[in-house]
């Protein structure tokens, strides 16, 4: 086996829990900006479609949500919104939620410290909009600790699609084979970075909020964790 020089990390639910809480302050956000223009959405509504717009990309051969697309739909759902206006202020609030309602735990910015000496370090996410993505590493101080950071909704597709990994690797230029990928989407990580030539580690310390089943074919990671804190021992293990 090639020896491993780059680990590459997934962003939700992976170095920050993005789950229920997550979920709700982007619902409050976009019910306030739908209230201040006097629009009102049913609220069970508007979960059927958060959750369809979340699995759309995973439908549709991959390919990413366009952020200002998804947003009107929703204002849209409430009411008509001839100039835009509505569309770009609930674009702004989720944005703003976004990075107001994700955390890091306190050991996560440390490991990627430590890991960052020995190893190269790389970032892709899935998100409609890479805004929300790239404050909020910077607003939660880890936006250094990479060499790149991709976000779907730059590269137009998302993972497991091909190029979003192949924008990674082209960005670093890097070899696969001494790439390990770390994430929590069994289909979107897993076999993503598997299918992309790379390791994979399935991180299962959170609750994902798109779940995947594994299917017959599928391609069993290199190796599973319940913590993000038992990384550094698997990738010992490699490495020596
Ligand atoms: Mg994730």
């Amino acid at each position: 086996m090639a020896k491993l020089t780059t680990v590459l990390f997934d962003y939700g639910n992976t170095l920050i829990a993005f789950g229920p809480d997550q979920q709700l302050a982007q619902a409050a956000a976009m019910a306030e900006v739908l209230s201040q223009a006097g629009l009102t959405i049913d609220n069970e509504k508007l979960t059927k479609v958060r959750k369809d717009q979340i699995l759309r990309p995973y439908r549709s051969g991959g390919k990413e949500n366009v952020f200002e697309e998804v947003c009107r739909e929703i204002v849209e759902l409430a009411g008509p919104d001839p100039t835009g206006g509505i569309t770009r202020a609930l674009m702004a609030a989720r944005q703003k939620a976004f990075i107001k309602s994700v955390g890091v735990q306190p050991d996560v910015p440390p490991l990627l410290e430590r890991l960052k000496e020995q190893y190269r370090l790389g970032f892709l996410s899935n998100y409609p909009c890479s805004h929300s993505i790239i404050s909020s590493l910077e607003n939660l101080g880890m936006a250094d600790f990479f060499e790149s950071v991709v976000v779907s909704a730059d590269v137009g597709y998302a993972k497991p699609h091909p190029d979003a990994y192949a924008t990674l690797i082209k960005e670093m230029n890097l070899d696969p084979a001494e790439a390990v990928y770390v994430g929590d989407n069994w289909l979107a990580d897993v076999q993503g970075a598997k299918r992309a030539g790379m390791r994979a580690i399935w991180v299962r310390e959170h609750i994902p909020y798109e779940t995947f089943e594994p299917e017959p074919g599928d391609i069993p990671p290199d190796a599973e964790i319940h913590s993000l804190m038992e990384l550094e021992s698997v990738l010992a293990a490699w490495t020596e």
